[in-house]
């Protein structure tokens, strides 16, 4: 019987995406102070980023959480959710193989199975499924196998002897670049007085580069979470401060509003004090006017009169009218524009 088992919703750590485990260590659900819940290793990213190595702050809602002596095995497991968890894995039943589209360590039987034993005799991975129906005859039944987990580590054959395995990690520049594995037979040629390291102390320093750049990978994490988070909080609150935006749109109504007002009083007083102004100019060329229009008159009238002989007083009256400066025109073609 197949079962399809999905990853149920909720059950994954929402920082980094990875399913929860009633089992496995650093994915156990911690839960903090606040109520939210995060994976074991997410919490000691936390940690590992808080100034304070007593405290964490949760991640969704920024509460603090202490009193957990600095580890974080400390911290209450969420034991609502460990329990979903093994209802789940109970409803999947553990006898039957679970497909799925991808797993980690395909079963030798079917690739769509997730490997959970090791036989020892056959030297391939099963499922429990598998493991069973594969065994199931007398001649096999005497395999053992143990969990997959705890599969040692093959070694790789050399590639210039296909039949000899290469027990050896050539540290030599040339030799890393290129075919750093070596058999014994390669140590004495084409590795000869070359620094060699067994191939599980290579795989040791591997794995713990591996552990460390999964650290700082969870630590960046952690980092883009909490930016995350904070770019959703303000989104939100644009989104949602309705009452602020509209008072800051009634804010900026006013003032334009204001602006408005002043400027139309500073134009009525620039008009104003300008028509004065205008006014009095207009009154001047008119008294000029008349000045002109008399001083007119009274040469009319000595010339009429042919009364030419005392004309002196007559001709610097013209004069000076003549001479006479009207207001300047600027003001004028300002206002008429
Ligand atoms: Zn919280
Ligand atoms: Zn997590
Ligand atoms: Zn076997
Ligand atoms: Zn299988
Ligand atoms: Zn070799
Ligand atoms: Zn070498």
């Amino acid at each position: 019987m197949y079962k399809n088992v999905q990853r149920k919703e909720g059950l994954e750590c929402k920082v980094c995406m990875n399913p929860f485990s009633d089992s496995i260590g650093y994915n156990i659900p911690r839960m903090l102070d606040c109520g939210h819940t995060v994976c074991h290793s997410c919490a000691e990213s936390l940690q590992k980023v808080a100034s304070d190595k007593r405290s964490i702050r949760c991640p969704f809602d920024r509460h603090v959480t202490d009193g957990f002596y600095e580890n974080v095995e400390n911290l209450r497991r969420n034991y609502a959710i460990i329990d979903l968890i093994q209802a789940r894995n109970e409803e999947a039943g553990l006898a039957e193989e679970v497909i799925c589209e991808d797993p980690i360590i395909p079963c030798y039987e079917n690739s769509k199975h997730e490997s959970t034993k090791y036989c020892q005799a056959c030297k391939v991975d099963f499922c429990n499924s598998c493991f069973l129906s594969v065994h199931s005859s007398k001649i096999l039944s005497g395999h053992q196998s143990i969990p997959i987990s705890e599969k040692p580590i093959r070694l790789p054959n050399c590639p210039n002897h296909p039949d000899s395995i290469a027990e050896h990690y050539c540290k030599d520049k040339n030799c890393e670049a290129s075919t750093p594995l070596c058999c014994f037979t390669c140590l004495q040629s084409a590795h000869k007085n070359h620094t060699v390291v067994p191939m599980e102390e290579k795989a040791d320093e591997n794995e713990r580069e591996l552990m460390n750049l999964l650290e700082t990978k969870n630590l960046t994490e952690i980092k883009g979470f909490e930016k995350l988070e904070k770019a959703k909080k303000c989104i939100r609150s644009i989104e949602t401060d309705d009452a602020e935006c509209r008072s800051m749109t009634k804010a900026i109504g006013e003032h334009f509003e204001r602006e408005k007002k002043k400027a139309i009083l500073k134009l009525s007083d620039f008009m104003n004090t300008n028509m004065m102004l205008m006014e009095s100019n207009k009154y001047e060329i008119e008294i000029n006017l008349e000045r002109i229009r008399k001083t007119k008159k009274s040469i009319e009238k000595v010339l009429k009169k042919k009364d030419l002989f005392f004309v002196k007083e007559t001709i610097e009256q013209g004069e000076s009218v003549c001479s006479l400066n009207f207001v300047e025109e600027g003001l004028w073609i300002y206002i008429w524009r």
